[in-house]
């Protein structure tokens, strides 16, 4: 992992910097490369833009860690009305939720049923599922466990795995027998040495070897392979393979984050790939950004521009 990456993961869990950051405006502007607005109603217009591509969007309200389990119940609630909004403006959206911001350090019941209610509600007005971003190691068990929990009683919903975790392709055997919807990332957070490959072109391997046992199991059962990942050279690794496998375009599908090579999202889509543009909106974005930054340092010239720009 390169230092600057090492630094501004760092910079995304400081508390001194996250009280202080997100309020200098060059930051607040740049942050517009990758969201288009704090609110819900800037994130459906960008995806109302989108669907005239063909495109669907996945929406996500960030926020994690909450301090107190009140807080839950406001992005419950905000979930909850987001899909009436989505009802009205007829768009194909689904939603994805960190169990941090639902409760999940604080009650795992209440996280629970506050995530279960926006998963009723998603398949009683859209018919879609609702996914869980993954967030760092500590949570990875817990995660997992909660998702087979969830995934008894509802048939809608995902789970989001991080190839750069060695058990991940464990993981995925695991959940087999229990028809999962997966989205694969290569992985955003600062995690110890022992437990994540530690150079990039082994991620990006064990990326490909995840997505080809997705691939094959979901030619017997009925699960969801999601390839959530903006690197060109493992997509077309990812269509050759399912090409010479024999399966269909309509049996996977791609996603990347909005405002990241759009060019290719739309291309991909045009070529009849499954393909959602992942909008994310909130005011609690910075770690988010930082996450954003870490992953391209090349971002940081972005930041740079925009103190000079006015
Ligand atoms: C839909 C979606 C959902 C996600 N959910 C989660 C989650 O729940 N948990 C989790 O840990 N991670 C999540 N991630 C983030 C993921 O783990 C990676 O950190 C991120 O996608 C970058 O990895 P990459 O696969 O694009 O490959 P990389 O090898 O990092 O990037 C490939 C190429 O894409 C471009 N690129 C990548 N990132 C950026 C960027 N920030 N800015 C500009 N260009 C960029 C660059 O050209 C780069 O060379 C999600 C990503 C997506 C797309």
């Amino acid at each position: 992992m390169s230092l600057t990456r090492n630094i501004l993961l760092w910079m995304s869990e400081n508390k001194f910097m996250k009280e202080r950051i997100p309020k200098l405006g060059f930051v607040r502007k740049a942050v517009k490369k990758f969201m288009p607005g704090e609110t819900e109603d800037f994130a459906l217009d960008a995806a109302a833009q989108f669907s005239q591509f063909g495109i669907p969007s996945v929406f996500t309200k960030l926020g994690e860690n909450i301090t107190q389990i009140s807080e839950a119940d406001l992005v419950r609630d905000h979930y909850l009305k987001l899909i009436e909004k989505i009802v009205e403006r007829k768009l194909d959206i689904e939603i994805s939720v960190k169990l941090t911001q639902l409760g999940f350090d604080h009650s795992e019941e209440e996280t629970y049923n506050n995530f279960i209610a926006i998963v009723k509600k998603a398949k009683e007005k859209l018919g879609n599922s609702v996914f869980i971003d993954m967030e760092s190691s500590i949570y990875t068990q817990r995660t997992l466990d909660f998702y087979k929990k969830c995934k008894k009683d509802f048939e809608n919903v995902g789970l989001c795995l991080q190839a750069y975790l060695f058990r991940t392709q464990n993981d995925i055997e695991e959940l087999f027998s229990i028809n999962p919807s997966i989205r694969m990332v290569k992985g955003a957070y600062k995690e110890p040495h022992s437990l994540v490959f530690k150079d990039k072109p082994m991620v990006d391997e064990n990326f490909f070897v995840c997505a080809n046992k997705l691939l094959l199991q979901s030619k017997q059962n009925n699960i969801r392979p999601v390839f959530a990942t903006h690197d060109e050279k493992l997509i077309k690794r990812i269509t050759q393979e399912a090409d010479r496998i024999g399966i269909k375009k309509s049996a996977y599908e791609f996603q990347m984050l909005y405002g990241i090579k759009t060019t290719l999202q739309k291309q991909l889509a045009k070529d009849g790939y499954q393909f959602r543009v992942l909008i994310a909106y909130g005011e609690s974005w910075y770690p988010w950004y930082m996450r954003r930054l870490a992953e391209r340092p090349a971002n940081i010239w972005f930041v740079i521009k925009n103190i000079f720009s006015n």
